[in-house]
């Protein structure tokens, strides 16, 4: 099974998802377009800021 995020290998302790990161921004796409997205250091909080917007385009609202 592949992480529904970015498509690699599922982490055990993270299933579905390959890490916290991904499990995060699954999580945050339930929230109303994503903010406050809590994340361990400012470097991942940009990238997830970006897949969220990517993930918002895809997104039929
Ligand atoms: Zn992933």
């Amino acid at each position: 099974m592949a992480c529904p995020i970015c498509q690699k290998p599922t982490d055990a302790t993270f299933r579905p998802f390959c890490s916290k990161r991904c499990a995060d921004i699954d999580l945050a796409k339930w929230f109303t377009g994503g903010y406050a997205i809590p994340a361990d250091d400012p470097e991942d909080a940009e990238e997830l800021e970006n897949e969220l917007q990517r993930t918002d385009l895809q997104k039929p609202h």
